[in-house]
Parts: structure tokens; C-alpha cells; sequence
């Protein structure tokens, strides 16, 4: 079934926007330079502004047709959104933003409960949100939309005013809600990585038209550095740990990698991004680890890269490329074919939509 079905023009005199898609979803993604119109697609399907020509459907029911055919007021579009900045209400707590809507679930409903849990907004219930740090925020503005029972998500930048653990941080939710709740949503950002990670389809905007449609990794590839990641691997599903949250993934030499909870069936093979400064570096396997992943790797290369180095490790025929200091690779004694252990945290091995 389709999430959404847009069809919009409009002329504001020095922009016009003249965009038409459509998407099976579940997640789409909207890519494009600042200014190229991706806000006023939102705010179109939101319903906060009235394109001259539209025909706009959310999960096949028509929400807006003009000239002269339906328009369905916001509050009745049943989408939740989700923008740069919280926007919460100062003047109620915690709970009181959560159970704003009218349409919003019991917090001790059953549905309620999920949502509360998969946001960790237990805790903060009953906090000023004024208190509130920015990734906190960002999670009640979340709460809060999924709350409402929406039939779509509307994600404006959901992560571009948090600094980039927090932000990271966020889109693991993300995928948790996409994972676990499944309900579809509309994608923001002009981060290429959060688009690789979350979107399935991906349209590429340009001065308010569609240039582009396709899965995100073709429509975002650049040569070396692919949907903003260092390292894109392909590799097997070997087990799932679902009590831990984990699934293993069979890299050669009898290794393997952990990352989040992944459904794909064992044996299938995965696409999964990680970043080479997320890869940490060391001699020897340590002791008392907290990261799931130390990988067991041979030096293949170490180049210089600015103020960097970048070291390309090897386990079997897997690259791994790694940013270190120029110190770090005296101290640590990298040369070719030498032994390193490459630490890995699971959460920053990301699934990414091939
Ligand atoms: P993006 O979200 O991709 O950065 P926007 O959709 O916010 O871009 O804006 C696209 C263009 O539309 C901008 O040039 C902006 O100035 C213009 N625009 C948006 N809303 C209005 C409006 N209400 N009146 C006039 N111009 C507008
Ligand atoms: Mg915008």
C-alpha cells in the first residue's frame, strides 16, 4: 500500500515547487540542499499551507485536492510531526506535552506503554521541559506524535539540532519505532548516513523538483564514500541474540560482528555502515570490555589523510578503514600486515536499505 501520494504546485513567486511521487514506504526519505523545498512538502501534507494545485493521499485517503476538492484540516490528517526543534508547550510538563493531542492513547494503555517504553520517557514524566537536554526534548516531541495514532510520521530534521551523539542517539529510536511499531514515515535530512539508515525509498529534491527516486545508497552514491559512511559491508546474518538485542553477523575467519536486532533471516546478507571514526584501535583484545565487537584484523595500508591517518585494515577479504591519529599509529606500531584489534561499539554498526 502506498504511504503517500504527493502531487503539488505551487508558486510563491521566487520558488516555485512542482513535485509529483509516490511511495510504498515504509520509511521515505526527502534529500535535498537547503532552500530546495522539502519543509513546505511537509507543511503541504501537514496541512499548515494550501498549495495552489494538489492532490495530496496518505496511506491512500485522500487529504487534500485543490483547486476545489477536499482540503481535511490538520488536526484531522492523522500525521504526527516532528521538527528541528521540539516545539513543546513551556507551560506543561512533561506529561501534560505528551497527552496533548485529543486523539492521544492512555499513557496506560497498552499502545500508550510501548510508546513510553521505546522513548525511555518513564523517567521524565513528570518533569519541566524547560529542564530538559536537547535529545530529551527531541524524544518527548516523539512521544508525543506517536501518541496521537498517526497513520504517518513527519520527521523535518528530526536530528540537525543535536550535536552528534545525541543525534545518533535519536535515530536509533528511529529505527527502534520503525522496527517495533512500524509505522510509516516521511523522512527530512540532509544527512546522507540517517537517510541510508532509515529511508527504504529516497526522492532527491533540487529547487523544488524531484530529480531522483530510488533506494537511498543509489541515489546518494559517491565513489569511496557511500550514503556518508566510511565502510559498507555485506555480510551474512549468522545468528540473532534477541534477548540481548543483538545479531551477529559472520565475518571470515570464524569472527563475527554484532549490531542492533536486525530482522533478516539468518543466512541473508545485510548491508551495514560504519563510520572509520567510530573504530577504535588497540594491540590487544582488552579486558573488561563494554563494546560487543573486537575484531580480530591485519594492517593492509596506512596512508596519511590531512591531520589524520587513515588505516585500511583487513579480516579475510573485508576492508575496514579506520581515521587515527599520527601518534596513535607510532604508538601502536601499524604497518603493513602487522596484528590490531578493531573496537567496535554494535550501535554503530547501522543497517543500511539496499
Ligand atoms: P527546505 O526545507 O528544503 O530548506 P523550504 O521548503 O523551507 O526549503 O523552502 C523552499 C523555498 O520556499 C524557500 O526559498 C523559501 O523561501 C520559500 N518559501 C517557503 N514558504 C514560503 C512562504 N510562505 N512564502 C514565500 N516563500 C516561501
Ligand atoms: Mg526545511
Amino acid at each position: 500500500m502506498s504511504i503517500v501520494e504527493l502531487q503539488i504546485r505551487h508558486d510563491f513567486g521566487r520558488f516555485a515547487l512542482d513535485v509529483k511521487a509516490s511511495s510504498e514506504g515504509p520509511v521515505l526519505g526527502i534529500f535535498g540542499p537547503s532552500g530546495s523545498g522539502k519543509s513546505t512538502i511537509l507543511n503541504a501534507i501537514a496541512g499548515f499551507m494550501h498549495p495552489q494545485h494538489a492532490h495530496l493521499s496518505i496511506r491512500t485517503r485522500t487529504v487534500c485536492r485543490t483547486p476545489g476538492g477536499t482540503v481535511v484540516p490538520p488536526h484531522r490528517r492523522e500525521v504526527g510531526y516532528v521538527t528541528q526543534d521540539a516545539l513543546l508547550f513551556p507551560h506543561l510538563g512533561v506529561r501534560g506535552n505528551l497527552a496533548f493531542s485529543p486523539r492521544c492513547l492512555g499513557l496506560d494503555s497498552l499502545g500508550g506503554k510501548r510508546i513510553l517504553e521505546v522513548l525511555r520517557l518513564g523517567p521524565l514524566l513528570e518533569r519541566p521541559v524547560q529542564e530538559l537536554s536537547g535529545g530529551e526534548k527531541q524524544r518527548v516531541a516523539l512521544g508525543r506524535a506517536l501518541l496521537s495514532q498517526p497513520q504517518l510520521l513527519l520527521l523535518d530534521e528530526p536530528m540537525s539540532a543535536l550535536d552528534a551523539r545525541l543525534a545518533r542517539e535519536v535515530l536509533a529510536l528511529l529505527l527502534e519505532i520503525k522496527r517495533t511499531l512500524q509505522i510509516p514515515m516521511l523522512l527530512v535530512s540532509h544527512e546522507e548516513s540517517e537517510m541510508a539508515a532509515l529511508a527504504d525509498d529516497c526522492i532527491l529534491l533540487e529547487n523544488g523538483r524531484v530529480v531522483a527516486q530510488g533506494p537511498p545508497l543509489q541515489i546518494l552514491a559517491r565513489p569511496g564514500r557511500l550514503g556518508g559512511f566510511d565502510n559498507i559491508l555485506r555480510l551474512e546474518v549468522a545468528r540473532h541474540e534477541a534477548e540481548r538485542g543483538i545479531t551477529w553477523l559472520a565475518l571470515p575467519g570464524q569472527q563475527q560482528l554484532a549490531m542492533p536486532l536486525a530482522t533478516a533471516a539468518v543466512g541473508q546478507a545485510v548491508s551495514v555502515g560504519i563510520h572509520a571514526d567510530e573504530i577504535i584501535l588497540c594491540r590487544q583484545r582488552p579486558d573488561g570490555l563494554s563494546a560487543r565487537n573486537a575484531v580480530r584484523c591485519l594492517v593492509d595500508s596506512v596512508s596519511e589523510a590531512g591531520t589524520d591517518s587513515l588505516v585500511r585494515l583487513k579480516v579475510g577479504e573485508v576492508r575496514l578503514f579506520v581515521h587515527v591519529t599520527h601518534a596513535a599509529v607510532e604508538e601502536l606500531g601499524l604497518k603493513p600486515e602487522g596484528d590490531v584489534v578493531a573496537i567496535i561499539k554494535s550501535n554503530s554498526v547501522v543497517r543500511l536499505q539496499v
